[in-house]
């Protein structure tokens, strides 16, 4: 018996991982594909419904036992990026969707047949000043039509579904400006083509993320999720959810650099001892490790806190923050710990560096949880 109450899950998610060791994730990032096989056997498993409710057809479980199905995925070598999207997106629909909504879609995401990777946010005059979007959708009778651009909009291309975030009134016409924003449910298979381009952007870690240009698509006034001017608040509810599963999965990557740099540091021998025996390199693995460990008590803290139902804001960004940190410090470590080895794309520490680097940008950048700590949790004034 263990006393890791996730161990059961840990042991299948591990099991299921065993079937698609390095070989298969290095192919995919050489090819710049989609770990279809991968995806497919996890949704066959149910591991991706593991937070839509029982009665939509899900698992019902909590945070703690999501993120620990993401933390395996990269433990074991893998990227859960390519799949993330689906844990945290539904969330949306499950929080402030109506009840016809929810039984249209959840029950089918829940099985599997419906996918809904994508959440489209970002755009590329704005950037992170989110109230200032500029894509608008305008109400015309029973349809909205969507107008605009948005930029790093990830696995579009492998996703039935998208959330939407649109200004609906003009930001000089509202208030405060976090009003005035709503978000819809987008079917991509209708709206590619019809309104909808994607253009994918090549980039630094095998990580489908596209340009979107919204040219007239007209989308059905059904598809709004909760009250029009509201979505912003409903997107800031979901992103505690979203940043510490992240944040479980750079704990992955750390941990997955840590075991692969004590491995090598214990193999490697050069002037006649294992190059471990160096404290200049075994005290760098150590500190590695102290990190993620350390990190990996606020994820849990932020679990615990999320699956209570108490505000975890500060706990899900410091956890997000210090994971980030942690996984790209254990990255550097293990790098220099392989030497020019760490260069050869067989031995996958190159492809895992630059899939650790993305998170101290996405989906919230280092700096923002900065200032999220400093006004929020400190009181300090609002920086921007
Ligand atoms: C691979 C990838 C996948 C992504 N997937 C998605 C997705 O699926 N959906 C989506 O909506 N978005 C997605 N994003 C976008 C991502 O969330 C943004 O890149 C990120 O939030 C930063 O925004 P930006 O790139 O516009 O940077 P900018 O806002 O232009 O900022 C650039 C830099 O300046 C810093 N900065 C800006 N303002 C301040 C300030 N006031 N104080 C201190 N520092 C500041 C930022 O921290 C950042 O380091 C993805 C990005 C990448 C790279």
């Amino acid at each position: 018996m263990s006393a890791d109450p996730h161990h059961g899950i840990r042991e299948a998610v591990r099991a299921l991982c065993a079937r698609f060791p390095d070989e298969y994730f290095r192919r995919i990032d050489a090819e710049r594909g989609y770990p279809d096989a991968f995806v497919d056997a996890l949704i066959g498993a149910g591991w991706l419904a593991a937070m839509i409710p029982e009665a939509y057809g899900g698992t019902g479980l909590g945070l703690g036992a999501a993120s620990v199905i993401m933390e395996e995925i990269n433990r074991c070598g893998g990227n859960a990026g390519a799949v993330h999207g689906q844990m945290y997106n539904m969330g949306t629909l499950l929080r402030h969707g109506s009840d016809a909504q929810k039984r249209a879609y959840l029950p089918q995401i829940a099985a599997g047949t419906l996918r809904i990777q994508s959440m489209a946010v970002t755009e590329p005059t704005t950037g992170t000043d989110t109230t200032k979007i500029r894509t608008t959708a305008v109400r015309n009778g029973d349809r909205y039509v969507v107008n605009g651009q948005k930029v790093w909009i990830s696995r579009v291309l492998h996703s039935d579904l998208m959330i939407l975030l649109a200004r609906t009134t003009p930001l000089a016409e509202v208030t405060t400006r976090s009003e005035g924003m709503s978000i819809f449910i987008v079917d991509l298979r209708e709206a590619i083509g019809h309104g909808l381009t994607v253009r994918p952007i090549a980039n630094l870690v095998n990580h489908e993320t596209n340009e979107l240009f919204f040219d007239d698509l007209e989308i059905p006034a059904a598809n709004l999720i909760g009250d029009e001017g509201q979505g912003f608040r409903y997107l800031l509810d979901g992103l505690n959810a979203e940043r510490t599963l992240i944040a479980a999965e750079c704990i992955g990557d750390g941990y997955w650099f840590v075991e692969r740099a004590v491995k090598y540091a214990n193999s490697r021998v050069v002037f006649e001892r294992p190059i471990g025996m160096n404290q200049g390199v075994q005290f760098p693995i150590a500190e590695a490790h102290i990190e993620i460990d350390a990190a990996n008590l606020m994820r849990f803290r932020a679990c615990e806190l999320f699956d209570a139902g108490a505000p975890c804001g500060a706990e899900a960004n410091m956890a997000k923050y210090l994971a980030a940190k942690a996984s790209w410090q254990a990255a550097n470590v293990c790098l220099q710990t392989y030497g020019g080895f760490g260069f050869a794309t067989e031995y996958d520490i190159e492809r895992k560096f630059r899939e650790t680097r993305l998170y101290q940008v996405a989906p919230v950048s280092t700096n923002m949880i900065l200032a999220y700590v400093a006004e929020h949790v400190l009181g300090l004034p609002r920086s921007f």
